[in-house]
């Protein structure tokens, strides 16, 4: 076993050889502007294109569908801004989840503060899961957009978006699903999921940091969002990161492919891992779904503990994990997630996410456990528990 043992992969992923070898040639060789006129612009254009159908077939969607963005902040921002733009004459009324990511959350706050919206939370179930019963009785004559996540990325937990997408559907409400953690990781199928608008980044799957794209599905406009040239078929205006883009059409290609085998092996290390947290630490509790629940995803509160100094013991053994989401990083307050399931803000201080990848190895995983119980009863023991 090698150290670092990395259990962050919900935080980034590496960036995978196979997809580095395919972006070199795009940096050194073939190096021209994808709007050129010349053959350097055409060999990038044609990879691009070629990117845009990996990236479109893995969501059942068409290629004149996929936007290309700088990640799945962007493509958040870019949806739910661009969306309510040119659709506000069906009103101004926006729901979202509790348990969005920021991108959403403060997208929505902001378009509610700066721009008029009415916006409203929809909240999650103790499991984490939303009621698509009770968010459909929150929508309104005048509600224009609706924004459920595919998966969280702190507590793992998957969402009935097919159920939801139906509804909204029905009611002639936009739909949009943040798949940042699920590209790549869960089936897709942005019609039979009744998905208006789609976000997913590439450094979640194995891709490089900073592109990702955004899925509008053909007929719903988006108001451009980044004025410039006529890129993106002008609905976004700069330069195309072409080496991202095509490290990021490799990326979902080769995650699409392994997807079912990778799926279920972590899946079955991840239910190991729960297992042996659980029996050898007290006072544990396994936060979210266990059923509807990413197969990568391990997230438990403990109890008598606190995370960050959790955190930091298991760094100095080698060990890279998270206390949940990146962005409530030293901060002590309990991320909006957990206080969206109703956890104890005590209980919900000593949160752990341990989120696998596909280099995982089993090995990994009982040594995390076995120093993980080690640092509990060392830190219990200091505080006087
Ligand atoms: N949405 C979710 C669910 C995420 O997990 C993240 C990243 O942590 C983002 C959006 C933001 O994506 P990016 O880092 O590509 O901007």
């Amino acid at each position: 076993m090698q150290l670092p043992v990395y259990l962050d992969h919900a935080a980034t992923t590496p960036t995978s050889e196979e997809v580095v070898a395919a972006m070199l040639p795009y940096f050194t060789q073939y190096y021209g502007n994808a709007s050129a006129i010349h053959s350097l612009g055409a060999a990038a254009r044609d990879a691009v294109e070629s990117a845009r159908d990996s990236v479109a077939r893995a969501l059942n969607a068409s290629p004149e569908e996929i936007v290309f963005t700088s990640g799945g902040t962007e493509s958040d921002n870019a949806a739910l801004r661009g969306a309510a733009a040119a659709n506000s004459a069906k009103g101004r009324h926006i729901l979202c989840s509790a348990i969005e990511h920021h991108a959403v959350l403060e997208t929505m706050e902001t378009m509610a503060e700066r721009y008029g919206y009415e916006f409203e939370t929809v909240p999650v179930e103790g499991d984490g899961r939303i009621s698509p019963e009770k968010l459909s009785g929150r929508i309104r004559p005048d509600t224009l957009l609706v924004s459920v996540m595919h998966a969280n990325n702190e507590i793992g937990t998957i969402q009935p978006v097919a159920e939801i997408g139906a509804i909204c559907r029905e009611r002639g409400v936009l739909f949009h699903t943040d798949a940042v953690q699920t590209a790549g990781k869960l089936p897709i199928d942005v019609r039979a999921m009744k998905v208006d608008l789609l976000s997913m980044s590439a450094h979640k799957f194995y891709g490089p940091k900073g592109i990702g794209a955004l899925y509008v599905r053909r007929g719903v406009r988006i108001e451009r969002y980044q004025d410039g040239g006529e890129q993106e078929r002008g609905r976004r205006g700069g330069t195309l990161n072409v080496p991202g883009i095509v490290g990021l059409g490799k990326a979902i290609e080769i995650s699409v492919a392994d997807m079912e085998t990778e799926g279920a092996r972590q899946q079955k290390l991840r239910d190991g891992l729960i297992g042996a947290i659980e029996a050898r630490i007290e006072g544990v509790h396994v936060i979210g779904s266990r059923t509807h629940r990413l197969p990568m995803n391990v997230h438990v509160c403990i109890e008598g503990v606190q995370g960050e100094p959790v955190l930091l013991a298991l760094d100095a053994a080698g060990i890279c994990a998270s206390a949940g989401s990146a962005c409530a990083a030293g901060s002590t307050d309990p991320s909006h997630v957990l206080k969206a399931l109703g956890i104890d803000r005590d209980l919900a201080r000593g949160a752990l996410r341990l989120t696998l990848g596909s280099n995982t190895r089993i090995d990994e995983l009982d040594y995390t456990v076995d120093t993980l119980s080690k640092a509990v009863e060392n830190l219990r023991r200091l505080g006087g528990s």
